[in-house]
């Protein structure tokens, strides 16, 4: 698939996968450009049909569920389909797409739509009294954890340099909204997934970081080897810098192999004493080896350690790359560290609940994969692990190996327990190990209770699943939700003992 620019959306017949949030946005801006939109999906509940009615009352045709001859709606292509714009979380190999490609008709996402409307929403601004100018930069990151994080410390270092910005992409507002909206923006914070970048052909954007690369949906892209090459498709094009791990070889090479504008430079950041184009870590300092007047001899004091919430390695991790990508565009030093000390991470990312009992506790419900669990456990020491739920398929060797001289105990909860608990018998047969064969609503109180017998003044108590949520809680915000309640309690209960 190369890249291509369509001129004109006027009477082009454009097929949406989803009726979500993303295939809405999608509907919505084609149809306002005079396309002939049809969103197709294969559930029809009441939600469906509620959102089928306010699309259909606006010219656009809705076909969902089971159609007449026995098909589902979301599997058949509808004839005469010139594009198709799929939403995030549709398998590559969903009926639809196969049909698409035997039709010999394109499949794209939200984000490719969005990058090859931003002339159009420049044009609009410009009919609405803006001077017109050329579309605003996109800084877009990826990885396998982080994004968000490092997606919103950008846009926070962004604007205390003043520019008028908005972390977006897999984050917030739909980016084709954003894109075709009335807010004129200098330059874009963009997250993307890796499915994302698998739809978006055409992306070149000024300059892309990838954070790390570790086993995750390789469910959806078939192996690690499809997963990385749609993540490397961020650095295709870049024009000033690509951003890489400098502890994570996978994303330097992922840069090796992207063809880039001439004159882009290939800057990595590390938690270690930077070399030349480097971002890096000297004596607790965040420093620049890479923007900075000869770089052979000189850096230049971007922030301390000490300015990234939480300080934990992986967020100093993350904020380096976002300071790399601030710098590439030509953000003040300055602007760095007031932007890292200005963010705040979402709920339940490495998030500090109470202090009980000089035992410190720590709710990262967001870690729901091995890799991220491994990050905030390599933060604590020593730590009662709290861990467990479904485990997507996932081994727990390498992650119980590199926590093991960490653990002053582990509690288990949740349907694969069981993997956990052998990888720890296996790599850590010390450490006490508590098996809670109990998924009620009580549970997370009880593990809660049993973390805190097993953990010593000083001590740390992070719930890091390593899991995902779904067989015990709705999702991981319930999940961190959960645990800072049972903690919450948990205090109570001592200060009525104390009493
Ligand atoms: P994403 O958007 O990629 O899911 P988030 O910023 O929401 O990432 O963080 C998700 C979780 O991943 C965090 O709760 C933390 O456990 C872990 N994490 C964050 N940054 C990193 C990193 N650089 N390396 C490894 N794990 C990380």
């Amino acid at each position: 698939m190369g890249s291509r620019q369509v001129t004109s959306w006027q009477d082009k017949n454009i097929t949406v996968a989803g009726l979500g949030v993303s295939g809405i946005s999608a509907a919505r801006a084609l149809a306002g450009l005079g396309a002939v939109v049809t969103v197709v999906d294969n559930g029809d509940g009441d939600a469906h049909r509620a959102r089928a009615a306010e699309l259909a009352a606006e010219g656009i045709t809705v076909r969902l569920g089971r159609l007449a001859d026995g098909g589902h709606a979301g599997e058949v292509l509808p004839g005469g389909t010139e594009l198709v714009v799929t939403s995030p979380g549709w398998k590559p190999d969903s009926p639809l797409f196969e049909a698409a490609a035997k039709a010999g008709v394109d499949v794209v996402g939200d984000v490719e739509i969005a990058w090859l409307l931003r002339e159009v929403g420049q044009e609009r601004r410009a009919a609405a009294g803006e001077p017109l100018r050329a579309p605003a930069p996109w800084l877009a990151i990826t990885g396998t954890n982080g994004k968000t994080t490092t997606t919103q410390m950008l846009a926070s270092i962004l604007k205390a340099a003043g520019l008028r910005t908005a972390a977006v992409g897999n984050i917030g507002t739909p980016i084709i909204d954003v894109v075709l909206g009335e807010q004129e923006y200098d330059v874009l914070a963009v997250e993307l997934s890796s499915y994302q970048l698998h739809w978006a052909p055409s992306l070149r954007v000024h300059s892309a970081a990838v954070l790390n690369l570790a086993p995750d949906h390789l469910d959806w892209h078939g192996s690690m080897q499809a997963y990385a090459a749609d993540k490397g498709r961020i650095y295709e094009g870049n024009t000033v810098a690509c951003v890489y791990n400098v502890a994570d070889p996978a994303t330097e090479e992922l840069v090796v192999e992207a063809d880039v504008e001439e004159g882009c430079r290939a800057i990595g950041f590390t938690l270690g004493a930077p070399g030349p184009s480097m971002l890096g870590v000297v004596d607790g300092i965040l420093v620049d080896r890479a923007f900075v007047e000869n770089r052979r001899k000189n850096a230049q004091e971007l922030a301390e350690v000490t300015d990234v919430n939480p300080p934990a390695p992986h967020n100093i991790a993350n904020a380096l790359a976002a300071a790399a990508l601030a710098r590439a565009f030509g953000v003040e030093p300055r602007a760095v560290r007031d932007g890292l000390r200005d963010f705040r991470p979402d709920a339940h990312r490495v998030a500090y609940v109470d202090e009980v009992d000089s035992v410190t506790y720590i709710d990262d419900s967001k870690a729901t994969n091995t890799h991220a669990a491994e990050a905030s456990l390599a933060a604590f020491e020593p730590v009662v692990w709290i861990a467990g739920g479904l485990a997507k398929g996932a081994t727990f060797d390498e992650l119980v190996q590199n926590a093991a001289k960490r653990l002053r105990g582990a509690v288990l909860i949740g349907a694969d327990r069981a993997l956990i608990a052998e990888a720890l018998a296996r790599h850590a047969p010390e450490v006490p190990v508590v098996d809670l064969d109990r998924t009620d609503t009580g549970a997370m109180l009880a593990a809660v209770r049993e973390a805190a017998a097993l953990a010593e003044p000083g001590d740390t108590v992070l719930l890091a699943p390593a899991c995902a949520s779904m067989d015990m809680f709705a999702n991981y915000n319930k999940r961190g939700d959960a645990f800072a309640d049972a903690v919450r309690e948990l205090a109570a209960e001592n200060a009525a003992d104390t009493a």
